[in-house]
């Protein structure tokens, strides 16, 4: 079958959710058997998503293969369960630096190289390589930002071009938009969506079908008067109105035909879609069998999507365990003694990654709290690098402990620099990145917990740090009790012996890790750290209340404020 396509592009307003409407189509999409990928186009001149920050853009994601990417891309790798790459994620940034590169390599001999076709010829080859990369039956491409932005013309040029070189039965174009609510007059206004339809027509793209995002269902009626001024054949207006949970959308959508439609119009057979996780899911989701109270002790607290894969990690993880994973953010630099007494009574307290300095000793002072009253503890990345300091301080008898990332005089620099960043320069890109290897020791909980989900050492994980534990000090922190539950195996020109993993062995779990394991975390396949962290809080939560059904618990928030990094 020839490669397809679906366009997914977005009006009236940005974070509209798009993101989530074509991920939900590519799980039905998966859901009916076919490979899938999805590419995310950013219009922002950035080359990559590493250098901005993550509580105004939300999370920086990161690919098997190193790439620092938008959030989106890890939307799509949780929906379609695959594992995407550098190539999935195309950006203003990168089009023009290769353009620019291969005219003064001489690559276009005497051409005047221009918008049209040079740099919409490159990203036409970057979308198709993408699918070429995938082996991709369908290739699912989102366009950032909302139309009638002056970044995305080019994009919108070059998605137009895509019909004419492979065919109307290869091509979907599906615009997402917004359907307010007027509370004054009682009605779902469909005027801003008559306008952007026109707006992305002017670029010479009639939408085939629209997915219209409400809050409340929106009425039959206003379906008609939308389908009939945009053009849109009525069984091609979906309507994703709020969910109470993500996972809930793919199966809106498909209540509604979207899958149908999409078999239809891309001239795939007809099948009968497997959706049973989201639907078992939700399900959980809805009706958990137990609530957990999780601190997630971090730096701001104004933007959710910062921890985004977090977040789905312990929802995924809670999923498992049927439980309800209720979140509250602790910001750490207003962590008082009063703060930390609350945190003793939480079900677990996560330290999450984090750059900088500010904050950090809230940080430490978490992880002993964790340490010495015996909450669960899952310190990820940052978490792992606090939660030895705070043992080299307190337990193994090293003052002043610190990472030299937070003092670079410290007596004691049980975290410092990886020998390959004191050459580092830039900015972008040069941490180390993406997946690596890591052995799991034998007798470690860590071990344990991969095994359950069949998986054996060394695990993968992801990584996006500079700083690592100080091979000096070891053995002066594992002769005071500190276990080293996974070493790197060998990494190029660096021997082995890196320590990936922390635990201590006598605490009801205390666990830190240098890499991310909320990147790789599935509802199919939770990620074995989040569901142990996430099963001690619910052993810990069950002894401290006897039991407690979850309908009596209290309804802590079960939304974030969100944290973010310097
Ligand atoms: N700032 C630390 C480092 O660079 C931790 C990074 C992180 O938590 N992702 O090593």
């Amino acid at each position: 079958m020839d490669r397809k396509y679906i366009f997914v592009t977005g009006g009236v307003v940005s974070s509209l959710g798009k993101g989530i409407s074509t991920s939900s189509i590519g799980a039905l999409l998966r859901g009916r058997g076919y490979r899938v990928t999805a590419v995310k186009i950013d219009p922002y001149v950035n080359v990559d998503a590493g250098t901005m920050r993550p509580y105004e853009h939300g999370e920086v994601f990161v690919t098997d293969d190193g790439a620092e990417t938008d959030l989106d891309i890890g939307t799509y790798e949780r929906f379609l369960d695959v594992d995407l790459a550098r190539t999935n994620n195309v950006t203003t940034g990168q089009v023009y630096l290769s353009v620019i590169e291969k005219e003064r390599r001489g690559a276009y001999l005497s051409q005047t190289v221009q918008v049209i076709p040079h740099i919409t010829d490159e990203i036409k080859a970057r979308i198709e390589k993408a699918g070429e990369e995938a082996d991709a039956e369908i290739t699912l491409v989102e366009v950032g930002g909302t139309v009638g932005d002056i970044e995305s013309l080019p994009f919108l040029e070059a998605i137009r071009q895509f019909r004419f070189e492979v065919g109307r039965e290869n091509t979907l174009y599906l615009h997402v938009t917004l359907v307010p609510f007027l509370g004054t007059s009682e009605e779902h206004k469909t005027k801003p969506t008559q306008h952007s339809v026109a707006t992305l027509r002017s670029v010479g793209i009639q939408p085939d079908a629209l997915v219209l995002r409400s809050h409340t269902p929106v009425p039959e009626e206003a379906l008609r008067k939308i389908a009939l001024f945009s053009n849109v054949d009525p069984g091609a207006v979906f309507n994703a109105y709020d969910a109470d949970f993500v996972y809930a959308v793919p199966e809106m959508l498909e209540q509604q035909g979207m899958g149908r439609y999409v078999e239809k119009m891309l001239a795939l057979e007809k099948v009968t879609p497997e959706l049973r996780v989201w639907q078992e899911a939700v399900r959980v989701l809805r009706h958990p069998e137990r609530r957990v109270r999780i601190a997630v002790v971090g730096k701001y607290v104004a933007m959710p999507d910062a921890y985004l894969s977090l977040m789905e990690a312990l929802k995924h993880a809670g999923i498992a365990n049927r439980a309800a994973v209720d979140i509250d953010w602790v910001n750490s630099e207003e962590l008082d003694d009063a703060g930390l007494q609350a945190l003793a009574g939480y079900d677990g307290i996560l330290v999450p990654g984090g750059f900088g300095v500010r904050g950090i000793e809230g940080k430490v002072r978490a992880a002993q709290v964790a340490r010495e009253e015996r909450v669960p503890y899952l310190g990820i990345c940052l978490g792992m690098q606090v939660a030895v300091i705070e043992y080299a301080r307190s337990v193994a008898g090293l003052p002043g402990a610190n990472s030299t990332e937070f003092d670079p005089y410290t007596p004691h620099p049980v975290v410092g620099l990886m020998p390959e960043q004191l050459e580092v320069e830039g900015l972008g890109g040069t941490m180390r990145l993406g997946s690596w290897p890591m052995e799991l020791s034998p007798g470690s909980r860590l071990a344990a917990l991969y095994a359950e989900q069949g998986v054996g050492s060394p695990v993968y994980e992801r990584h996006r740090h500079r700083y690592e534990v100080n091979p000096e000090y070891v053995e002066r922190l594992t002769a005071a009790g500190l276990q080293v539950a996974g070493v790197t195996p060998g990494m190029a020109g660096r021997g082995s012996g890196l320590v990936e993993a922390i635990e201590l062995p006598d605490h009801p779990f205390f666990v830190g890790l240098q890499s991310h394991p909320e990147f790789r975390s599935r509802l199919m396949r939770p990620s074995p750290p989040f569901t142990g962290f996430i099963r001690a809080a619910v052993e810990r939560a069950e002894a401290r209340q006897g039991a407690r059904p979850a309908a009596e618990a209290p309804s802590a928030p079960a939304s974030a404020d969100g944290t973010g990094e310097a």
